[in-house]
């Protein structure tokens, strides 16, 4: 599991291994001259190469015991380092055998995934994405590393959502001896990052809603017209926009307050909303005036809607005593082919202008086929 570059080199060992070789063949020559020192019968000789040769054997034992203990103690200085480096990563890292079963884990894992040694050791890996995206050491045996988001089974039986990287290691033949998980605990993250969803979503929605009337505004209902345009373009169904405008509302601010004036708007925007089907769409326009589309509405259609709509406003029956009487004016106009957004709302516009112009609480239409607006 060390690296190389933090093992002896190959050159040290073999200028070890050479040295200790030089001091046992030069051993083994003074051992020869003893020999033949004894044999020819000069003692004197013998004696002084016999010392010679006890102070070689003496020097190899010695430099010999060095090389070990020096190496024994680089080696265990070392695997102290990696052992502290695996134990006290923040990663939760697991070991997994060539046999395919976890061998080892780290404190960090212990913590993350609660399983205690004993439990854990010997056990399979199985990593979910999805129901149907099963990860296991099979799959490493394949690819030799993956990584992404999954889910792995805590101590307590909960799958939880776990950022997951693995890898093999192989031997000099590329042979895997081991299979190493590196686990990164993605709750927190997950959970920021869905509030951070919710939160743009909930923005997105307040910047096209109408804060009176929960409506929505004159922003996303541009963005609408666009849209209506644009099917009506493509499929030449029709689509006709209805504007209407509470008849005299200075008045009801003037007589009732300014209070009583957001009452009623808010009064007409529902009673109006209540009367469309739910493909239509109505929005706040400005002040008291209020914009509907109408998708697949032509124009008698949409001038009887237009019609039903201003007498519902206008029944004294449909509105609280405690409230004062209004009636709203309607401009109707449905799309030409090729009309430009502002052409259309400009249509519209002039259509509600004349029913105030023709006395309010009327209808008007802008015919589709007239040549002028
Ligand atoms: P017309 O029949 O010609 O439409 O007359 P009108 O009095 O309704 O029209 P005008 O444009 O003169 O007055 C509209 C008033 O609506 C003026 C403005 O102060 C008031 N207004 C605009 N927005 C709001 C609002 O959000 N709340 C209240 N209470 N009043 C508003
Ligand atoms: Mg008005
Ligand atoms: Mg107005």
């Amino acid at each position: 599991m060390i690296p190389s570059r933090f093992l002896p080199s190959r050159r040290d060992a073999l200028l070890t291994a050479g040295l200790l070789l030089c001091l046992l063949a030069w051993s083994f020559t003074q051992y020869g001259l003893v020999h033949t020192a004894m044999a020819l019968g000069r003692s004197q000789d013998s004696g002084i190469l016999s010392g010679r040769l006890l102070l070689i054997l003496a020097v190899s034992m010695i430099a010999m015991a060095g090389c070990i203990g020096l190496s024994s103690q680089w080696f265990s200085r070392h695997l102290r380092l990696y052992q502290q480096i695996f134990e006290r990563s923040n990663d939760a890292i697991a070991v997994i055998g060539e046999d395919g079963r976890y061998t080892l884990q780290n404190q960090s894992h212990r913590d993350f995934l609660g399983f205690d040694d004993e439990t854990f050791l010997g056990t399979l890996p199985a990593y979910r994405a999805g129901d149907t995206d099963l990860k296991t050491v099979e799959t490493l045996r394949g690819i030799r590393q993956f990584s992404g988001e999954y889910r792995v089974g805590h101590a307590s039986g909960e799958l939880i959502d776990v950022g997951l990287s693995c890898f093999t290691i192989s031997n000099e033949l590329g042979e895997a001896l081991y299979y190493i998980e590196f686990k990164r605990d993605i709750r927190e993250h997950r959970k920021l990052a869905a509030r951070i969803r919710e939160e743009r979503e909930r923005f997105e929605a307040l910047s096209r809603t109408d804060f009176l009337t929960g409506l929505c505004n004159r922003h996303a209902l541009i963005e609408q017209i666009e849209r209506e345009i644009s099917r009506a373009r493509r499929y030449g169904h029709p689509v006709a926009m209805l504007m209407f405008d509470i008849d005299h509302f200075k008045r009801i601010n003037d007589t009732f307050g300014h209070n009583m004036g957001d009452t009623v708007i808010c009064r007409v925007a529902c009673l109006a909303r209540s009367r469309l089907r739910e493909s239509d769409f109505i929005g706040r326009w400005g002040g008291e005036e209020f914009l509907i589309l109408l998708p697949e509405t032509a124009e008698e259609a949409a001038a009887h809607l237009a019609e039903m709509l201003r007498s519902s406003i206008a029944d004294p029956a449909l509105h609280p005593d405690s409230e004062p009487h209004a009636t709203c004016s309607f401009g109707v106009a449905v799309h030409r082919p090729g009309e430009e957004l502002v052409a259309w709302i400009g249509r519209t516009d002039a259509a509600l202008y004349a029913a105030k112009h023709h006395g309010r609480n009327r209808v008007e239409i802008s015919r589709c086929n007239e040549e002028n607006p």
